[in-house]
């Protein structure tokens, strides 16, 4: 088994329900076991974009799963509840992103770990410290070293 962590967020319709059902489709997932959730954040949306505000949590995974065929499961995830895709950070009924796979670093077309935009989003990084405060990076960055030099963002409980 690999622990895996993955991001989710979501902010249109009832985006704390996606989340609960987006998590109990990650305890579904074959070869895998969910091993534990943060709480539900809030947060706004990146860069100041018009939308409604995000909410986010980390899940932790242990998998047998391979990268790639995680990344479809949680691709089918989405597609289940209805993600669409149109323009790049654009609202959403879900998104899941692999943050990390064990310690492996991957650089596939369809597949980037560690996630490339982790390390500025605290909306990532305070669930995940949540579920793994002692957690260092692949490169050895420690979790909370990149907390400490994130964006301040404002980050409420959902
Ligand atoms: P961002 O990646 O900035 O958070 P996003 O999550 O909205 O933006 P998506 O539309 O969900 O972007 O994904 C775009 C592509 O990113 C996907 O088709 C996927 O193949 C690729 N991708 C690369 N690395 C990862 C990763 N670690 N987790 C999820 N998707 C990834
Ligand atoms: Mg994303
Ligand atoms: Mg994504």
């Amino acid at each position: 088994m690999v622990r895996c962590y993955i991001a989710l967020g979501a902010n249109l319709g009832a985006a704390n329900e996606q989340l609960e059902q987006a998590l109990a489709a990650l305890a579904q997932l074959p070869h895998s076991r969910l091993v534990a959730q943060s709480q539900l954040y809030r947060s706004p949306p990146m860069a100041g974009m018009q939308q409604p505000d995000y909410c986010n949590a980390v899940a932790a995974l242990d998998t047998t799963l391979a990268p790639l065929a995680l990344l479809d499961a949680l691709q089918q995830i989405e597609n289940q509840q209805g993600r669409q895709r149109s323009e790049r950070w654009g609202a959403r009924t879900l998104d899941l992103d692999l943050l990390l796979y064990g310690d492996q670093q991957i650089t596939e077309p369809r597949l980037t770990v560690p996630h490339y935009g982790m390390a500025e989003r605290a909306f990532v990084l305070l669930p995940l410290f949540e579920l793994a405060p002692q957690l260092s990076l692949p490169n050895g960055d420690s979790l909370i070293s990149l907390l400490a030099n994130c964006p301040a963002q404002p980050l409420t409980r959902w």
